[in-house]
């Protein structure tokens, strides 16, 4: 590639970080509509910028392109939602695993701190900071493991989580919480790699059925398409309706 202009690049990333970091904290939301000019304009960068910063988005499976250069934030279906917790089922227990092996003193250290900083924020009040932390804490752990491998998938993974969170639950909905990370930490402090693989995995089954993604796909496509609210309700019912016992969140911090 022929050198690109320096404020290009440093442009292009501007404003890449700025969609993942709204995407981060759901201000962003699925399906909508990224336009090339619109943006370059916000940020006062070239279109070549925002262009670059769209393909890095698309690559990192953000951001959906489609043929004709429209942009749009991707919308993840129930059935990718259930193949990313499957997939994180098998990396976050290697990584455990790995970390609970390894597990060296400033290891450790690192691990306590952070849990402490998780906890102090959800204490406090302050849910901006105790969210963010709470998003961290998995990609944190890679980190730690020190598998780059595993750190750079789990990272594609975790700013996915945001999306299928508002594409499937809605604005506002709480998916971690300081509580379950530490039984992880405290398994890890422990060196207890089996209870530290258990204690994570409990973790992803519960988050994945806050989610509501223990639901079976309703089949019905057509009513979906027509948003034949009530259909869908009555189908629900028919198939069980224990499917829908999850109780309406409390906004109160996960536990
Ligand atoms: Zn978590």
């Amino acid at each position: 590639m022929p050198h690109r202009l320096e404020t290009e690049i440093a442009g292009e990333t501007r404003v890449y970080d700025a969609i993942v970091d709204a995407i981060l904290s759901h201000r962003l939301a699925p399906g909508t509509q990224l336009k090339e000019r619109e943006l370059a304009q916000l940020f006062g960068v070239g279109r070549e910028s925002v262009r670059g910063a769209l393909t890095r988005l698309g690559h990192s499976l953000l951001v959906e392109l489609r043929p004709n250069r429209s942009a749009v934030i991707a919308d993840p279906s129930p059935a990718e939602a259930r193949d990313l917790f499957e997939a994180r089922r098998v990396i976050e227990s290697a990584i455990v695993r790995s970390l609970a092996r390894d597990l060296t003193p400033e290891r450790g250290a690192r691990l306590s701190a952070f849990s402490e900083e998780e906890q102090r924020a959800y204490a406090s009040g302050d849910l901006k900071t105790a969210h963010r932390l709470s998003i961290q804490f998995h990609s944190f752990l890679a980190e730690l493991a020190g598998n780059s491998v595993l750190e750079n998938v789990m990272q594609q993974i975790i700013c996915r989580m945001p999306l299928l969170v508002l594409a499937r639950v809605g604005p506002g909905a709480e998916y971690c919480g300081a509580h379950e990370h530490r039984a992880v930490i405290e398994a890890l402090l422990r060196r207890d790699e089996e209870a530290a693989v258990n204690k994570m995995l409990e973790h992803l089954q519960g988050l994945e059925k806050r989610f509501g993604l223990n639901k079976p796909e309703l089949p019905g496509t057509l009513a979906e398409t027509f948003n034949f609210a009530k259909l869908d309700a009555a189908k629900t019912l028919s198939q069980g309706s224990s499917l829908n016992s999850d109780k309406p969140k409390s906004g109160k911090e996960g536990n």
